[in-house]
């Protein structure tokens, strides 16, 4: 039996994701780094692949972070070659059909079940 796509899943589910997150936004103060308006998005300047979901230097690393609103994080991703929006709880709201798509589930899936 096929199991169905879990899209709209959290990529992090893991307790030290979040305390990285907010500890990231609270001292940007939740302010856009790129326009000054109010920020809802802690985004990975490198962006997560399915190399790199497992490795905290890229994902608990607050260098590698940036303090983003909507707007500027949706551009961002749509200029770039990620297949996948997110919305502010770092849900997936839109996936663009690409070959990288099975290779990003898997990584979903292997975030799903890690330990920090
Ligand atoms: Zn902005
Ligand atoms: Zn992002």
């Amino acid at each position: 039996m096929a199991r169905k796509r879990r899209t709209g899943q959290k990529i992090y589910d893991s307790a030290a994701w979040e305390k990285t997150r907010r500890a990231y936004m609270e001292s940007r103060h939740y302010i856009c780094e790129r326009c000054g308006k109010p920020a809802q998005i802690c985004h990975h300047k490198e962006y997560l692949t399915a190399c790199n979901l497992n490795n905290p230097h890229i994902t608990l690393d607050q260098a590698n972070l940036e303090c983003l609103c909507h707007e500027c994080h949706n551009r961002e991703h749509e200029s770039s070659r990620e297949p996948i929006t997110f919305n502010a709880s770092a849900e997936i709201v839109k996936v663009k059909p690409t070959a990288e798509l099975e290779e990003f589930a898997d990584a979903r899936a292997a975030i799903a079940t890690m330990n920090f």
